[in-house]
């Protein structure tokens, strides 16, 4: 039977739910996990034989042992002969900045971590310039946009054969969603910008501080990342126009509480925006979106007719419209984009693809 090493960073909601996922992997192939990292703390294999996944948390408390750097992490696995994978389960940058050291040692990647692919561009170059080239590791990155939604590797497969991408579009943030969904729904109704922000903090659809999700962001990161992978060398996600939903003067106030207290007083900005949508029959959704001819990349609110695939989006999902030369009717992707079940798939699924090639 096959057996590949694996190197997880990362236990936290996706990190534990892929553990779980991957002790209870069937198949022909050994995911003999050698190494588990948490925030300073590490489970490591001395003689590469697999780690107890059944009882890793307790093991990991217990551990002794300190932190590894990226450069440990790739040295050890570099000591086996056996093929390699690093699976990041975590959303560090400095991580992020390792992958190439990991690819050019010839040990693969798998990650849900949106940095390496969607900061500065040259990061992204020394990955992708290696990466899958004989010698060198593999890098898969399914659930960075859209988590487990079969969204990237298609797309890959698409213009790997040749097909051409003219414009992507789509809702990338589950929480930007449940707010447009909830605030500009196609049946009309009153209720005010700011009271659905609170409702989604409260279901905890938001990060701590609300303004993380309305800064527009994450989602210029997913813009990003499936820009480049179409053909369009963004340089960062600062490059092009992101419409942020933070009112201008409450940028600045000193906690996510405040900005909840006092984001009612500007109610008013986003109201007129739904009545104007709603007069032309028309409802408000946060888009992200990438113009290859026009080589232009955005994101912003925009209107769409209530019989729009967009319009009708329930709860938190996402939805990718991808319009190339071949689906000149756009192919539809909608789904859950979040959560800890679908993301940990996303990524395990990378692991057995890369475990297949290797
Ligand atoms: P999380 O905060 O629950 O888990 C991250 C874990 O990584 C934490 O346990 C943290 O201690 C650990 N960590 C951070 N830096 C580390 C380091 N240097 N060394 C070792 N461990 C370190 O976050 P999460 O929700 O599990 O998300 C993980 C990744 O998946 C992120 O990149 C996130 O953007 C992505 N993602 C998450 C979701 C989701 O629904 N949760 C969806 C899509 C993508």
């Amino acid at each position: 039977m096959a057996t590949v090493n694996i190197a997880i960073i990362g236990a936290g909601v996706v990190g534990s739910e892929f553990i779980f996922q991957l002790a209870n992997l069937k198949g022909y192939i050994n995911y003999n996990v050698v190494v588990l990292a948490e925030n300073k703390r590490v489970l490591r294999s001395e003689d590469y034989s697999p780690l107890k996944l059944s009882s890793w948390r307790e093991d990991l408390a217990k551990s002794q042992k300190p932190g590894m750097t990226p450069k440990e992490i790739a040295e050890f696995l570099k000591g086996s002969k056996l093929p390699a994978i690093l699976v990041d389960n975590t959303s560090n940058q400095a991580i992020a900045n390792s992958y190439p050291l990991f690819i050019k040692a010839g040990i693969s990647v798998a990650t849900p971590n949106k940095k390496a692919f969607s900061s500065d561009i040259k990061l992204w170059n020394d990955i992708f310039d290696y990466a899958g080239k004989p010698g060198y590791g593999l890098c898969y990155h399914e659930s960075s946009v859209g988590a487990g939604l079969p969204l990237i590797s298609p797309l890959k497969e698409m213009i790997q054969t040749g097909d051409e991408v003219l414009k992507i579009e789509g809702i990338f943030s589950g929480t930007l969603s449940y707010i447009f969904n909830e605030f500009s729904a196609i049946k009309p109704s009153n209720v005010k910008f700011s009271d659905v922000v609170k409702v989604a903090k409260e279901k905890g659809y938001t990060e701590p501080d609300p303004r993380d999700d309305l800064n527009g962001l994450d989602v210029a990161r997913k813009v990003t990342i499936l820009a480049r992978i179409s053909g369009l060398p963004v340089e960062s996600p600062a490059a092009f126009p992101v419409q942020s939903l933070i009112p201008k003067e409450l940028e600045s106030v000193s906690s996510g509480d405040e900005f909840l207290q006092r984001l009612p007083e500007f109610d008013d900005q986003m109201e007129s925006l739904k009545a104007e949508a709603a007069k032309e029959g028309k409802v408000l959704r946060f888009i992200g979106s990438v113009d290859v001819p026009n080589k232009e990349a955005s994101v912003k609110i925009l209107k769409y007719d209530a019989s729009h695939p967009f319009a009708s989006l329930k709860g938190s999902d996402n939805v990718i419209s991808i319009k190339t030369k071949r689906y000149t009717n756009p192919l539809i992707i909608q789904g859950a984009g979040a959560g800890a079940a679908v993301t940990a798939m996303g990524v395990l699924g990378d692991v057995i693809k890369i475990a297949q090639r290797v």
